[in-house]
């Protein structure tokens, strides 16, 4: 029942995404477009001169972040490895943290070991079931990380946002919504048909093993747009060997992402609620390039995003997979 549902015109692919029918238009040609405006900016200089007033370094992350009321963590913040996990002070949600990656003021993409994710994502595991457990009503996490000011992160030190909200987010409400319809139509579960057909077709099918599915989204919303769909349904489901593959797979995305030349990323996670399992939907989270770090550059995203809900796209799915695969070997 999953339809790859494309209409070519002008050299333009019109795709719909197969769940949500949502709109994006692919022209590979226009990565080859002239930017009048790039920008050269020594980023090294960036880095070091961010690393000298930068709260989340060791020497300050201490005396200059906020701490969580005992009943979240009695300590005041959540540590584990490197990882240090306190209230966003600028919030934009519910319950709403920051938690570093990293003691290093700055990691390249293919600097981040899988156990530096590991603990952060174990810290994000017990922060997200500790503000769950302290309001029952808090069902609904999110896991961000924005890396680079391109991405929208406005600080350098690695780092990631948690958000335990009471609310789905509109689209996660949607994507929820569309799985319950699919089953119901299908009495088959639209994560499972998607990946086995994308396992089928193996045009954009990544890697997979016995708890995640990895494949480029076939109409992605972000460029380089790569999915990783787990046999959980929430993010806090996730066990200590499903964080370890998350993490080890998470790095070699991110060695992938490094070698195509990319330096800016959005990472989002789509999680069902914490109160119950629900058999028709998976945990997923998507990887998605922005562009790369530079004084003045052409921004990825325009009136069609932001106005009409369009998805202009200049990278294959196909040929992204083809490029990703060696790094999962
Ligand atoms: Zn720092």
């Amino acid at each position: 029942m999953i339809e790859f549902r494309k209409v070519m015109t002008n050299q333009i692919e019109f795709r719909f995404d197969p769940l949500t029918e949502e709109q994006t238009r692919i022209n590979p040609e226009r990565a080859k477009r002239l930017k009048q405006a790039e920008g050269d900016i020594r980023l090294e200089e960036i880095i070091s001169k961010s690393r000298e007033t930068c709260v989340f370094c060791p020497e300050q992350i201490e005396g200059k972040t906020p701490k969580f009321p005992e009943a979240i963590c009695k300590e005041g913040r959540i540590r584990i490895g490197e990882t240090t996990v306190f209230p966003n002070l600028n919030p934009f949600g519910e319950n709403h943290a920051v938690g570093t990656l990293s003691e290093g003021h700055f990691l390249d993409l293919d600097e981040f070991k899988a156990d530096l994710l590991r603990d952060n994502l174990l810290a994000t595991k017990n922060y997200i079931l500790s503000v769950y457990a302290n309001d029952r009503q808090a069902i609904w996490p999110i896991w961000l990380w924005n890396y680079m000011p391109p991405s929208a992160g406005s600080i350098i030190h690695p780092h990631v946002q948690i958000l335990v909200e009471k609310e789905p987010i509109p689209r996660q409400a949607r994507l929820l919504d569309k799985s319950k319809r699919y089953f119901k139509l299908t009495k088959k579960i639209y994560w499972e048909d998607l990946v086995a057909e994308e396992r089928k077709l193996d045009e954009r099918y990544i890697f997979g093993d016995d708890s995640v599915s990895i494949i480029a989204s076939f109409a992605p919303r972000g460029f380089n747009e790569i999915q990783f769909i787990f046999n959980e349904s929430s993010l806090a489901d996730l066990d200590e060997k499903e964080i370890d593959g998350f993490a080890g797979n998470l790095t070699k995305a991110l060695c992938g992402y490094k070698e195509i030349g990319i330096g800016s990323f959005n990472l989002i996670t789509y999680s069902g609620p914490l109160d119950k399992t629900l058999h028709y939907y998976s945990l997923h989270t998507k990887l998605f390039s922005r562009p790369y770090p530079k004084g003045v550059y052409t921004s990825d995203t325009g009136p069609m995003e932001r106005g009409y809900d369009v998805w202009v796209i200049d990278t294959l799915p196909e040929e992204l997979a083809n490029r990703m695969k060696p790094f999962f070997d």
